[in-house]
């Protein structure tokens, strides 16, 4: 089946990849909501443990609904195999810590999802993993920190929430060079916009907490990358240590995907259409926004992202206090750390998402005090920059 949709469209893979109807013929996907399976025999038990056979063993491994998830992912992302997991940050976790030993180098930007820049900066030093830390933008600062053998790179584009883009084929070609794996967080462009495995990537990740559920139901994550990598060194960890998605959340993504493509494009016209609003605001010191001519990468955005997503990201005209007041004022987008759902979202990164990175580096990624992040909603255009206006009339 999955083989068939190669050549299709994306809205066609994502409504149907990987679809396997049971004896029932049910239109939707069904729910497999058990933790294991039975045999007809102690011989088949044996034969399956020993891979003699095909089929379900356990959840914590492999679930037929988790499994429809994880083959439309790939047919989306163009990867050869996948294993899903209970949030994005497991599967952050799974990707790094599954290929990572003592003595290992690995290299990442500064400007990362607080989260991920914990298990970077925190704890895999703890394990005897070297890290260097750089300016992701600066491809010369990329040259210097891979001219050693390093295990892996890991990166975020456009970032959180500064919206800073990472020229993906030039960071792979370099890291090949080393040896290095490139693990490229894909999170805010989506799999509709930018494909890192076509642009050098090794491994993709997700939160499918974001767009791919896009309605605030459930956590999810997953791990893309090549047959070797993911049944060698993904699947042998992730089965021993269980970060596995449940399948009832798999169910809750495939619905997600289903309308994946339209939402995104929809809530990306609405972005753009805020973006500029908010760009000829006098209240608003700056804009940043992947798609927007004024973004200072805005030529590298175009070439390796269809269109600049769903985050707006701007400054208010004053200082923290006269931050606040203008999120209070919103009548209509909530204040949520959430991201990529239907609903309008906004947060004030500094006091929240990234309130556990360093003053210093805050200073240095530019999250400043007046700074907040809007992930554009399914509301409509109008609506959403009328309460945008009034909050910043005051
Ligand atoms: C939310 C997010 C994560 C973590 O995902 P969870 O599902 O919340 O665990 C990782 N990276 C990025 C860029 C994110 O936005």
């Amino acid at each position: 089946m999955t083989k068939d949709l190669k050549n299709k469209g994306l809205a066609t893979k994502a409504i149907r990849g990987g679809l396997e109807r049971s004896q029932f013929k049910e239109t939707s996907e069904a729910i497999f909501l058990n933790s294991g399976f039975v045999y007809d025999s102690a011989e088949e038990a044996a034969g399956r443990f020993r891979g003699e056979n095909d089929g379900f063993i356990y959840s914590r491994y492999a679930n037929p609904t988790t499994s429809v998830f994880e083959e439309r992912m790939c047919l989306l992302e163009g990867a050869e195999a996948a294993r899903a997991t209970s949030s994005g940050m497991a599967a952050v976790n799974l990707a790094i810590m599954s290929h990572v030993k003592a003595g290992d180098h690995v290299v990442a930007p500064k400007a990362l999802f607080g989260s991920c820049l914990y298990i970077i900066e925190q704890i895999l030093p703890r394990f005897g993993v070297k890290v260097t830390l750089i300016d992701g933008t600066d491809i010369d600062q990329w040259q210097k920190a891979l001219q050693q053998p390093t295990s892996a790179v890991f990166l975020e584009t456009p970032s959180n929430p500064t919206l800073e883009i990472v020229d993906i084929a030039a960071v792979a070609d370099l890291a090949h060079k080393v040896g290095a794996k490139v693990i490229v967080d894909n999170v805010f462009a989506t799999t509709i916009y930018q494909k890192p495995l076509e642009l050098g990537a090794d491994v993709v990740i997700y939160s499918a907490t974001k767009h791919i559920d896009g309605q605030g139901r459930c956590l999810g994550g997953i791990v893309l990358s090549d047959e070797e990598f993911i049944e060698e060194v993904v699947a042998p960890y992730h089965k021993h240590t269980g970060p596995s998605l449940s399948p009832f959340n798999a169910w809750n993504l495939l619905k997600g995907l289903e309308t994946l493509e339209l939402r995104v494009e929809k809530q990306t016209d609405n972005a753009s259409r805020v973006a500029d609003a908010l760009a000829e605001n006098a209240k608003v010191a700056r804009v940043i926004y992947p798609g927007r001519d004024d973004h200072p990468q805005a030529a590298l955005a175009r070439q390796q992202m269809k269109r600049g997503s769903t985050l707006v990201s701007f400054e208010i005209n004053g200082d923290q206090e006269e931050t606040f007041a203008f999120l209070n004022r919103l009548q209509l987008i909530d204040i949520s750390n959430n991201l990529g759902d239907s609903k309008s979202l906004i947060t004030h990164p500094t006091t929240t998402t990234h309130s556990s990175v360093s003053e210093e580096l805050k200073a240095e990624l530019g999250i400043n005090s007046n700074l907040v992040r809007l992930s554009v909603g399914l509301e409509t255009a109008d609506d959403l920059v009328e309460d945008l206006l009034q909050a910043l009339e005051g």
